[in-house]
């Protein structure tokens, strides 16, 4: 086995299996998770993404519902729609799948849908309790990268993490989540994004990488302190001489890098499948506290 790549396989089984024993727990309990995926289109991309959580969901035992909309819905019928599922208390967890059409405002989407049942962790209210150091719910992605950290013994406690990317979905949740006051977090963070100047400077500096920029393989050894830790959340496609025609690379140079890193993500099979793995718990953590009830692993 490579010891220097830390797959994300093992890292989800873990998270199913306490997932399992919380959804157990639930059962016992006389509630029954559900998870509602929106779907507004018909993105390719979007579907993928749809039906794999709803395969999770199903695996697991979490039920699940799909509410596919026509890519022409106006906005006004889109946020009756979530204001009837924030209603219907059969629901525990709603997700908007995003990107959105262009006529359909993400933020109030967002806005719209109940903190309660957010479990993308992207309502205001959910950011706020997370930077205020009290999180609710924690974004599916970052959370995923701490899990794969724990789970490889990796300390962030006192050391340099640099976030490259500083999105709403990763690189900012990723910096509140390593700030927080916990030995899982702890880290001294700091943040590069495209109007950064001399960025290499920033990330040779870090202990800890994680790029979430959408750039394929960007990061190059050179930009690297010699056995640090890489967690490369990008998926990018390039063109490839094989029968799709394509193949998925990171942010960062992996066959460039390999020598020079102590660990490293591998894209895919790194990061990617963490996402749901997290949405999962997510779903049972919003189940849990609509029925005032404390899941024994957490
Ligand atoms: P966004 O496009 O929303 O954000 C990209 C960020 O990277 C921005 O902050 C941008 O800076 C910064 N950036 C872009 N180019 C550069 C550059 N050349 N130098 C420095 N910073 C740069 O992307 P996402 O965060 O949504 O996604 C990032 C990647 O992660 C994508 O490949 C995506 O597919 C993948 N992803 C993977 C997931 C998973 O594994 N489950 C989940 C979500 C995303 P600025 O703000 O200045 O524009």
């Amino acid at each position: 086995m490579d010891q220097k790549l830390l797959k994300g396989k093992p890292v989800t089984e873990a998270v199913y299996n306490r997932v399992s024993q919380n959804l157990a727990y639930l059962k016992e309990q006389g509630v029954q998770p559900r998870l509602t995926v929106v779907l507004v289109g018909e993105d390719p991309a979007s579907q993928v993404y749809v039906r794999r959580k709803g395969k999770a969901c199903e695996k697991l035992g979490i039920l699940s519902d799909t509410v596919v909309l026509p890519a022409d819905i106006s906005e006004h019928h889109l946020l009756d729609k979530i204001k009837t599922l924030n209603a219907d208390s059969r629901n525990h967890g709603i997700l908007v799948q995003l990107p959105l059409p262009a006529n359909i405002n993400e933020e109030k989407v967002i806005m719209t849908v109940a903190p309660q049942k957010d479990v993308d962790c992207f309502h205001p209210q959910n950011v706020g309790l997370l930077v205020s150091g009290n999180p609710y719910m924690l974004p599916c992605t970052p959370a995923g990268i701490v899990e794969i950290l724990k789970y490889y013994q990796l300390e962030t406690q006192s050391r340099h993490v640099e976030v490259v990317g500083r999105s709403n979905i990763d690189g900012k949740p990723m910096v509140n989540l390593l700030l927080q006051k916990n030995t899982s977090a702890n880290a001294t963070v700091t943040v590069v994004h495209s109007r950064t100047q001399h960025i290499s400077d920033h990330i040779r500096r870090a202990d800890i990488v994680i790029a979430a920029i959408g750039q394929p393989n960007f990061i190059k050894k050179e930009q690297l302190k010699e056995g640090s830790v890489v967690i490369d959340v990008g998926i990018n496609r390039i063109d490839a001489d094989n029968e799709k025609g394509y193949k998925l690379v990171g942010d960062v140079d992996f066959d460039d890098v390999y020598d020079t890193v102590s660990k490293i993500t591998p894209v895919p099979g790194g990061v990617g499948p963490m996402t749901i793995a997290m949405l999962m718990q997510n779903t049972l953590t919003a189940a849990a506290a609509q029925n005032n009830i404390k899941l024994p692993s957490e």
